[in-house]
């Protein structure tokens, strides 16, 4: 199988790295034209979710990711990519939309902006939690089952095929995330 992993901007190529050592084919999707090529799933990074919509949006790309996240293709936002997945985003719009959820952006500050912890995601325990500059998550439809939380805020949900978490798996040696989503 192959997952696309969204290369406009941020931490692409630790998951990547992440998704090749689990034996994962991986291709780029840089522009419209990638979209072309086969691939079963997608990873949307962390970064700047800002930059990543607008360049999502002025290169065409928005309307066909949606469609395919719609139509149940599996998919994974970290931090900036599941602000990119959100629904709504306070004090702002939104990007894809797909996964009903309100994000905070920057959510814990600047001074608490980036601090690691560890918790329970799902039925697992010690799963290790990497938070940059992160959001969360203020508020979910009933649909969607929450994973994570951290000090009491939503930090990981499923909602079908989409997984989005407000820290970093892939900055971890915990692999059980991705193997989550190549598992979809
Ligand atoms: N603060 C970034 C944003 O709002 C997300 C940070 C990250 O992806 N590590 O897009």
């Amino acid at each position: 199988m192959t997952t696309a992993v969204l290369a406009l901007q941020g931490a692409f190529i630790e998951h990547e790295r992440r998704l090749a050592d689990l034996g994962e084919r991986t291709i780029e999707l840089r522009c419209a034209e990638d979209l072309a090529q086969p691939f079963d799933r997608l990873v949307l990074p962390g970064g700047e979710s800002t930059v990543q919509g607008k360049l999502l949006g002025e290169l065409g790309m928005l309307a066909p990711l949606r469609e395919r996240i719609e139509a149940g293709m599996p998919v994974l936002g970290t931090c900036a990519g599941l602000i990119l997945l959100a629904r709504r985003i306070e004090g702002d719009g939104g990007w894809l939309q797909t996964l009903p959820v309100t994000v905070r952006r920057n959510a814990y500050g600047r001074q608490l902006g980036s601090f690691h912890a560890t918790g329970t995601f799902g039925a697992w325990d010690d799963v290790p939690f990497t938070f940059i500059r992160a959001p969360f998550i203020v508020e979910a439809d009933n649909a969607v089952d929450v994973l994570a939380r951290v000090r009491g805020d939503i930090a990981g949900v499923r909602f079908g095929n989409q997984i989005g978490v407000a820290f970093h798996p892939e900055l971890d040696p915990d692999d059980r995330i991705h193997q989550l989503f190549l598992s979809l």
